[in-house]
């Protein structure tokens, strides 16, 4: 387990962005079978819901494999991707040559992405993480009409699965507005 600070550091978010996450401990059933104890770094506005949606997960016993803060992967989100990380907050642009802001930045939005090897990012003939197939009877997938997907549905976030352009299949996204 590591602290607030800790999950913290090294970030290059603005001191105001900081001041609106917290640091939420989550038991999940890692791929092991077993019962963990994850760290997730949230908005304080979506924790609550968020802490729902991970209690439902495991009373389901959703295997998922891993929840370390970013921060344990130096903010290198490939590097938790291939990892088959579970996070949340990480202040980063989006890899696609624009300067926009990722949804996991928890400026505009909340993300969270679920078993990234399990299931990767595709864009085209291109998976992120790179030798990640994404498989829907996988243990661990995001898949239609299973269970966390509609656990993150029934709450009003979006899928990256359903992406027009891009099918990211291990993220889910919600407006932090939709909180208040
Ligand atoms: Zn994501």
């Amino acid at each position: 387990m590591i602290t607030f600070e800790e999950a913290l550091r090294g970030s290059k978010a603005y001191p105001e962005i900081v001041k609106g996450l917290q640091l939420l401990s989550v038991e999940h059933f890692g791929y092991d079978g077993k019962v963990h104890t994850g760290q997730l770094v949230v908005p304080i506005i979506a924790a609550i819901e968020i802490r729902e949606i991970f209690e439902t997960l495991f009373l389901f016993s959703v295997p998922i494999e891993k929840i370390i803060p970013i921060s344990k992967y130096n903010w290198d989100d490939n590097a938790s991707m291939a990892d088959n990380n579970t996070s949340a907050f990480n202040f980063r642009t989006i890899d696609d040559g624009t300067n926009r802001l990722s949804p996991h930045s928890c400026v505009d939005y909340v993300a969270i992405d679920i078993n990234p090897f399990t299931n990767p990012c595709v864009i085209g003939n291109n998976n992120f993480p790179t030798n990640a197939k994404y498989k829907p009877e996988a243990k661990g997938a995001i898949y239609e009409e299973g269970v966390i997907l509609s656990v993150f549905e029934d709450k009003g976030w979006t899928w990256g699965g359903r992406f027009e352009s891009i099918s990211d299949y291990q993220h889910f996204e919600k407006r932090l507005s939709s909180f208040k």
